[in-house]
């Protein structure tokens, strides 16, 4: 293979692997975007839980003071009845009493169903803020991995650009623009195999006088439908 062409296509190389680091940095990041998330939502249940859980109490506070005050008034009531003057009058105390015993029962209930109402929320606060526990650790583990695989994955990137920078360094002026300004508009395609009579970029079928000039030249080939620097299929050589 002409020497130049044998540059472009280890620089296109290079510049594909370096290109291939970022998606690989983000699905690391994704994978611990996943496990924050569920944190995040499980911080959301708990605080909600516990909106619910304080709600219920003061709900619960309000019907004591209630209670406290219908007991005072029953007090009063009964206090009454030893100066009630007619019928009427005790009909209308009586009338008050069995008001006030209603809403003593009512309030009761209400503190039966509220109390209910707390131990069970109190319950599933606990599952939850367990689960958070858990969901903590695993993140704070998954976390080390992560960054631990980020690291290794930058050093390789490190890695590439350096042998990149060293065998620009060695490629001809010329050739390395004329690879970027391919590389401008044909990205991580500007050098391609040629398979089957195929530009691998294009998919484009070479005529046959275009191929046997390919198959012969000791130049830089360019494909003729797109402009690619193309290479003999090294597999294709192989069979
Ligand atoms: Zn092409």
């Amino acid at each position: 293979m002409n020497k130049h062409l044998e540059q472009l296509v280890k620089l296109s190389k290079f510049d594909k692997e370096i290109v291939g680091f970022d998606p690989q940095i983000k699905t690391q990041n994704d994978k611990l975007n996943v496990f924050l998330k569920t944190v995040d939502e499980l911080g959301g249940k708990i605080n909600k839980i516990s909106l619910e859980i304080e709600d219920a109490k003061s709900k619960r506070m309000k019907n004591d003071i209630h209670l406290k005050d219908l007991a005072e008034k029953l007090k009063e009531i009964n206090a009454k009845y030893d100066i009630v003057k007619n019928e009427k009058e005790a009909k209308a105390l009586q009338l008050e009493e069995e008001i006030a015993k209603e809403q003593v029962a009512f309030a009761n209930n209400e503190i039966v169903r509220l109390d209910g109402i707390v131990t069970s929320k109190e319950s599933a606060l606990d599952e939850l803020k367990n689960e958070l526990a858990t969901e903590e650790s695993d993140v704070e583990e998954l976390r080390i991995a992560i960054s631990k695989n980020i690291e290794e994955l930058e050093v390789k990137r490190e890695v590439v650009y350096k042998e990149k920078s060293e065998l620009v360094e060695k490629i001809d002026g010329k050739i390395l623009s004329f690879y970027e300004k391919i590389k401008r508009w044909a990205g991580n395609t500007a050098v391609v195999e040629l398979k089957n009579q195929a530009c691998y970029g294009c998919h484009m079928k070479l005529t046959n006088r275009a191929y046997s000039d390919f198959l012969v030249t000791e130049e830089i080939f360019t494909c003729p439908h797109c402009g690619r620097i193309v290479y003999k299929s090294l597999t294709e050589v192989a069979e």
